[in-house]
């Protein structure tokens, strides 16, 4: 036997060894309690053995993580344990594109030769590719498997019973998170109605026929069809859904954001936070104590699957304890991509105290605010557009809609920023002026200008806000 075949079955074996109850919940309380139930320190024992094992994998397996190895000089027995991660520097998107382009279409960093995608059968995930071209991934079947039963624990935290109908509002497009979450509902068996290829329209009348319980959705779509609905004369919060259940843009976090929604549905907002390349199932989730004690809003991580860490955005060096940080993701739940140390790159703070639903897995706290690549920079003061969205929905009275406009003056070629909003009242607005200058300078340090037109002249956002609009000349 190959030592390639030798460290595969060793690998396969061991993420094997931690599949707790694969097929059913053990309790109401959590899914599978040796592991969502585990201390610290049986979670990072958990780790250090899939650290062990997962190293040899990769350097027999896979040329992106054999060249890695090399280059740095290392061995795999040299990272063995979490403590052991920090000699490895991360992997960025770039260094993977790098890796694409070199050798097309899909890089060099799988552990699946072709002869084994051939016998494993497998399925095409891709990026959102807001930041260059998609990347793309191909996962195995065992793989989707374990994100079956992941997303299964992950769900089953949140409160989702076969009770529960899923009304799945998406495209179904080459993006993993709802193609991972209905396998982790079938798994469950729970309904789901598939919400693709239809208008606000028609999917309220979906809500409105066969009372689904949950929205699948981004938040930017649980307000828009929310809108849809009013404007149809019904009431959202009058419907059956009892859950809205959200990722692919923070809203948790944002208070205003979360009330909006919670109070236009009659819903509890729900969050899952993963990205394609590292953890394509639940990376992280909302807990029942999630926004509702004094911690404020955080998602849990799956500790037993991955080691989530935060870096330090310029130097890249791992923060101290409490400190704010970019995401990294080592994934320790695949077959066909286990990743050590990929920075996903949005900035959270860890916390590794208990939680009072009884899960010690570590806690990103104030959940994800935003990816490092969102962060606006203007004159040197740096800030998130969630931040202005936060400013602006507390000011009763402004529409959904707001855009943040990024010019360069043309008498001193200084940079400005301008915030666009909505209100009725638009044509006497000095005073709501104000109130915005104020609210977004408190939150962000800014001064900015601050337009007020009328409700529905802002272009409507659908699926995914896209709400800057940057003009400044680039020196
Ligand atoms: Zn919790």
């Amino acid at each position: 036997m190959s030592r390639a075949e030798k460290t595969r079955i060793d690998w396969l074996a061991t993420l094997a060894n931690f599949k707790d109850d694969p097929d059913h919940a053990a309790n109401d309380a959590m899914w599978s309690p040796r592991l969502d139930g585990a201390s610290r320190d049986e979670l990072v024992a958990i780790q250090n053995e899939k650290i062990s094992v997962v190293t040899p994998f990769l350097y027999e397996n896979s040329r992106f993580y054999r060249d890695r190895f090399d280059r740095l000089g290392l061995a795999p027995t040299d990272i063995a344990t979490v403590d052991d991660l920090a000699k490895w520097p991360v992997v960025d998107k770039s260094e993977m594109t790098v890796d694409v382009e070199a050798n097309p279409p899909f890089g060099h960093y799988t552990t699946m030769s072709d002869d084994l995608w051939r016998s494993r059968g497998w399925m095409q995930f891709s990026t959102s590719g807001t930041t260059g071209t998609p990347r793309v991934f191909r996962y195995s079947q065992i793989d989707r498997e374990y994100w079956a039963w992941s997303n299964a624990r992950a769900l089953h935290a949140m409160g989702f019973t076969p009770a529960d109908t899923v009304f799945m509002m998406s495209g179904y497009g080459p993006h993993v998170w709802a193609w991972a979450v209905q396998m982790g509902l079938a798994k469950m068996g729970i309904g789901i109605i598939p919400g693709g290829g239809m208008d606000g329209k028609m999917r309220a009348g979906v809500v409105e026929r066969f009372k689904p319980t949950v929205l699948c959705c981004t938040p930017s779509y649980a307000l828009y069809l929310g809108r849809v609905m009013q404007n149809m004369g019904l009431d959202p919060g009058a419907t059956s859904i009892t859950k809205l259940f959200c990722a692919g843009e923070p809203a948790m976090a944002i208070d205003p954001t979360r009330e909006k929604l919670e109070d236009l549905w009659g819903a509890r907002l729900m969050e899952f936070y993963g990205c394609t390349e590292a953890a394509p199932q639940a990376g992280g989730y909302t807990c029942a104590a999630s926004g509702t004690g004094t911690d404020g809003p955080f998602l849990h991580l799956m500790e037993d699957l991955q080691v989530w860490e935060t870096v330090d955005p310029d130097t890249m060096a791992p923060t101290a304890p409490g400190e704010r940080g970019l995401s990294v993701c080592t994934n320790l739940i695949s077959e066909s991509s286990p990743q050590l140390r990929f920075l996903v790159g949005d900035f959270t703070t860890l916390n590794h105290a208990p939680c009072v639903c009884g899960r010690s897995h570590v806690r990103a706290m104030g959940c994800f605010s935003g990816r490092a690549d969102d962060l606006i920079n203007l004159r040197g003061i740096k800030f998130f557009p969630t931040q202005i969205e936060k400013s602006v929905r507390a000011i009763p009275g402004l529409g959904d809609e707001f855009q943040i406009i990024l010019s360069s003056r043309t008498t001193d070629g200084m940079d400005v920023m301008k915030v666009v909003v909505e209100h009725p009242e638009h044509k006497d607005a000095a005073a709501l002026i104000d109130q915005v200058v104020a609210a977004i300078r408190v939150e962000t340090e800014v001064r900015v200008d601050v337009d007020v037109v009328a409700h529905n002249t802002l272009p409507k956002t659908e699926f995914k806000a896209k709400r800057v609009v940057d003009e400044r000349v680039k020196v």
